[in-house]
């Protein structure tokens, strides 16, 4: 708890909503949220599925107008914070100045894990995490170009299925045997992986990029791992992100896959906090330690911490959910879908309307939804009061899951 300044390090969907949530509780003191992107606070879950297919400008992404900082006495700073005196209390920035807290919050998020082949530089090589590559891809693709998309997940995925849409050729590489394998059940990476291939993506699963071929400038194909050529003009790399955990670590405070925070999201440093992508937390819902990537996690972290700064102490203990547009298809999950020993699907696979009901010793764990919006829904409060249904109720589709949350 603190009654001085809080320093907020990054504006994304957790730093935004710490700032916003301390004001909504209350919170009288000093806030400043320190920004290091050249836009207002923005949502980055549009970047790759409407902003991307062209609907809308900058502004339907912000998540509030500059009034909106001014009018809560939010101080927004363009800058970055480049190191941590913790002995002082004292951020360093990089333009020179500093900034003194009571309490600091570090919202750092992630970057792009980079590839790290020849030619991986090339202007036709690129990445989609912010609004300036979304912008710039959503500028660049057209009709008739050719598309490696390197990475089966959820953003390579929904920028395939955006691309494809537009009109361009698409191919899809990735290492692992199915799509979204880290993430998704067997059954949904299947469903899915249809769904695109239905749509003209020609996915290759097993196989790996292992050179990129230009011209000189610009990409005009990649070799894959199998011997096989594929022509391309543009390469998107969805390989997924690292954790900005290097001011916390140089700062001496512990980090591993993330910055190491306790169940109030506290480093070592009871001055600091660490939220949203950048934080490896420890989870009594779950047991063990998570790093999460997910609208749902930032904002509920950052709801946690200003509470928490606000005098209400309460441990995290936030359901994970999450979703992902892919061309028609909407998936959400609810809980956390590893770890499972059986998955009971209800619904039609066939109507394009299912879910993958997921269960460790009996207890359900999560539940995986394809346009079944009220699934989810069940799934997340049901899981949130740590409640369960039987797989079979679960497989019986005149079993009604509202009775299930009286
Ligand atoms: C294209 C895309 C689509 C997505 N779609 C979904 C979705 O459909 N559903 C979902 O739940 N999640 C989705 N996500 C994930 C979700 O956006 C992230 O989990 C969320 O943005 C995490 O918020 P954050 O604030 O922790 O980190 P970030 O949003 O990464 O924000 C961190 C901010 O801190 C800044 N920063 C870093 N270091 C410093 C420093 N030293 N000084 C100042 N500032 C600094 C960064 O530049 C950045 O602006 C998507 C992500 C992307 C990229």
């Amino acid at each position: 708890m603190t009654a001085g300044a809080v320093v907020i390090i990054g504006a994304g969907h957790a730093g935004y909503q710490l700032a916003a949530s301390l004001r909504q509780h209350g919170f009288s003191e000093q806030v400043t949220l320190l920004n290091d992107e050249g836009h207002l606070p923005y949502q980055r879950p549009p970047l790759s599925k409407a902003y991307l297919k062209g609907t809308g400008g900058p502004d339907s992404l912000m998540f509030r107008p500059e009034k909106f900082y001014r009018d809560q006495n939010i101080d927004l700073i363009s800058d970055r914070a480049v190191s941590i005196n913790r002995a002082a209390r004292r951020v360093l920035l990089a333009s020179g100045t500093s900034l003194d807290y009571c309490h600091l919050v570090l919202a750092t998020g992630a970057r792009n894990r980079l590839l790290d082949i020849p030619n991986a530089n090339l202007d036709s090589v690129r990445y989609l995490r912010t609004l300036d590559e979304s912008q710039s891809l959503r500028d660049y693709i057209t009709a008739g170009q050719r598309v490696i998309v390197i990475g089966a997940g959820f953003i390579g995925l929904e920028f395939a299925a955006t691309a494809r849409a537009k009109g361009l050729e698409v191919d899809v590489v990735e290492l692992a045997p199915r799509v979204m394998a880290r993430a998704v059940t067997a059954e949904i990476s299947e469903y899915f992986q249809s769904r695109h291939a239905a749509a003209g993506i020609r996915i290759h699963l097993g196989v790996q990029v292992t050179s990129i071929e230009s011209d000189g400038s610009k990409v005009t194909g990649v070799s894959i791992s199998d011997g096989r050529h594929i022509k391309a003009d543009l390469i998107v790399v969805g390989v997924g992100v690292l954790p900005n955990v290097e001011l916390a670590a140089d700062a001496g405070l512990p980090v591993a896959s993330g910055i190491i925070v306790d169940e109030h999201l506290l480093t070592a440093d009871s001055n600091i906090s660490a939220i949203g992508d950048c934080a490896l937390f420890a989870s009594p819902r779950f047991g063990g330690s998570l790093r999460l990537e997910s609208v749902q996690n930032a904002t509920d972290h950052a709801r946690c911490v200003a509470a928490w700064l606000t005098g209400d102490a309460k441990p995290y203990d936030g359901l994970p959910w999450f979703w992902s547009d892919q061309g028609p298809d909407k998936l959400q999950i609810a809980g956390l879908t590893t770890g499972y020993d059986r998955v009971v699907v209800r619904g039609d696979r066939a109507q394009a309307a299912f879910s993958a009901f997921c269960y460790r010793d009996e207890q359900l764990v999560g539940i995986e939804s394809v346009n079944r919006a009220g699934d989810h829904m069940f799934g997340r409060r049901l899981l949130a009061a740590h409640g369960s249904i039987t797989p079979e109720q679960a497989a019986n589709p005149g079993f009604d899951l509202k009775s299930a949350l009286t």
